[in-house]
């Protein structure tokens, strides 16, 4: 592949570029235009001139998510994060910008420099992150940053080497979410022909196998439960998919055990030699990362995701102390914008914890220079919204149920349920866990199993372990019906039976019917109940 400009400089000197950018960026964008940020550096008394390098950022306290997050009192708090050039502002900007300001207005008009602000500074787009316990936040694009994001997404492609032959079925939800618009954008800039489903609700999930079947799509974006749940269907029904080489996974974590289920279907449905690559990405950090194609292609190792360096400075801290870790340290990842307009952060805190951090070295896989950012992340954020600490007095990651159970060979699907025992807000917490198992297994074996892996694992056993046909599960999940899947659910007295993955779009209403007692109600200790299976 011919090596662009984007992924070829070395470390040192792309990290010089990124100082330069950084400081400028504070100086001319951030402190003058920014209304969160000029009161919070006046606040703690930084003058925008302290920042001469990306370790003088340590300066700068950190954003956290509830500090950006609307309040019913204050609902524009996320709008102060938006780059707000006003008139009496701008005479404070450096005199280079002001002379470039002056030139745009001589050669172009009033009208034609009015028309460049706006496309440069008017946000145009949005995005929202739902939060649990705060309202949705807004991330805003202006048209400067539609262009940067669809640059982005063609790099991605680059990285997965996609070309203008091929069709991408792109079946993330219809939301206004990252990862759809991020797949819209990348094939926009990349001009790679796609096909935009919006996902099971939209198109329906028969249309979209019909799509990658009659269409010959070659390349999959989907989360990574849709992505299994489209490939068991298409094997059972005995698609060819053999012009399918590439499946980008995002929205959610791409566990290795899930992993090898997708690789195992592809065999199935023709297409055993494509490429599963994992992406990364939050709604604050406005792009997702990937691998590169020979990682994503790789059965055991991974380069981990590629980074874009004139885009974002990321650094690795202590969750603790908040103190900066140097290369190769696990810690939790900590987001600033570079160059972008809209919503810009400086020093996000994402909660999100990045085994083996930063690597600087270029990419054993494709050589790439680029700064690489460790596969596996947990995500604290959700940790600590959903610990339950009355469950047999031990706290429970719920994080991390997804790997051990989707990745689980005799497990087809399952959802977790948290509900009180006897419905009584007081009472204790139950985990029911709900499963489809694999054709011919023992139900009773797989609970033992189960019990006894989750107990080891996360030193918590589920109180139940209901057993389903496949067919029910999907049907709970949501996985044709709904934006994105109910994998966790919270029963829980003031919970309105809510769902919890995070990008989840709103729907109070038809959450509902699950509330309550659901049908599976087991029947005493029925745990593994034979009927139940056969309800479909
Ligand atoms: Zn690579």
């Amino acid at each position: 592949m011919p090596k662009t400009l984007w992924d070829h400089l070395p470390a040192k000197q792309y990290l010089a570029a990124q100082e330069q950018h950084l400081v400028r960026f504070i100086r001319e964008m951030i402190y003058p235009y920014s209304p969160y940020y000029r009161e919070l550096l006046d606040y703690n008394r930084i003058k925008p001139g302290v920042i001469k390098t990306v370790k003088d950022l340590s300066c700068i306290p950190f954003t956290t998510k509830a500090d950006i997050a609307p309040l019913p009192e204050d609902p524009d708090i996320p709008f102060s994060l938006v780059l707000q050039p006003t008139p009496e502002r701008m005479k404070e900007t450096g005199l280079s910008l002001r002379m470039k300001q002056r030139g745009m207005k001589l050669t172009r008009g009033r009208k034609g420099y009015a028309a460049a602000m706006d496309r440069e500074f008017l946000p145009i787009h949005y995005h929202f992150t739902i939060g649990r316990t705060a309202l949705p936040t807004p991330v805003l694009y202006t048209q400067y940053d539609l262009l940067r994001m669809g640059e982005c997404g063609r790099r991605l492609f680059e990285l997965l080497e996609l070309k203008r032959e091929d069709l991408v079925i792109n079946a993330f939800p219809f939301a206004p979410h990252l990862a759809f618009w991020m797949t819209y954008f990348a094939a926009e800039a990349a001009g790679v022909p796609a096909l935009h489903t919006g996902g099971g609700r939209i198109l329906g999930t028969h249309r979209i196998l019909d799509a990658l079947e009659r269409l010959k799509g070659t390349a999959l974006t989907a989360t990574p439960s849709y992505a299994y749940h489209l490939l068991r269907l298409a094997a059972s029904e005995g698609r060819d998919f053999s012009s399918l080489h590439t499946l980008i996974m995002g929205g959610d974590r791409l566990p290795a055990g899930l992993k090898g289920k997708i690789q195992e279907l592809l065999g199935k449905v023709g297409a055993e030699k494509a490429a599963v690559a994992s992406t990364y990405g939050f709604t604050e950090g406005r792009v997702a990362w990937s691998e590169c194609r020979p990682s994503a292609l790789s059965k055991e190792e991974s380069s981990g995701y590629h980074l874009f360096p004139d885009m974002e400075i990321i650094e690795i801290i202590d969750p603790d102390s908040g103190s900066r870790l140097s290369e190769g340290e696990d810690g939790e990842l900590v987001y600033t914008s570079l160059e972008w307009r809209g919503s810009v952060l400086l020093r996000f805190r994402t909660g999100d914890l990045i085994k083996g951090g930063l690597d600087y070295s270029p990419c054993p896989f494709c050589g790439r220079s680029l700064p690489r950012l460790g596969l596996e992340i947990t995500r604290t954020s959700e940790y600590k919204e959903f610990e339950l600490t009355k469950l047999k007095g031990t706290l429970v990651d719920l994080n991390a149920f997804y790997p051990l159970l989707s990745g689980h060979k005799d497990v087809l699907e399952w959802q977790l349920e948290i509900r009180k025992h006897n419905d009584d807000p007081y009472d204790l917490d139950e985990l029911y866990l709900h499963v489809a198992p694999a054709e011919g297994m023992s139900k009773r074996y797989l609970e033992k199993e189960l019990q006894e892996l989750l107990q080891r694992e996360i030193e918590v056993a589920p109180t139940r372990i209901v057993f389903h046909s496949l067919p029910r599960l999907l049907h709970k999940l949501g996985l044709d019906t709904k934006g994105r899947e109910r994998r966790f659910v919270d029963l829980r007295p003031g919970a309105a039976g809510r769902s919890m993955s995070e990008e989840e779009e709103p729907e109070p209403q038809e959450s509902m019917d699950f509330e309550g007692i659901p049908e599976e109600e087991p029947h005493a200790e029925g745990c593994a109940d034979d009927d139940l299976l056969d309800e479909d």
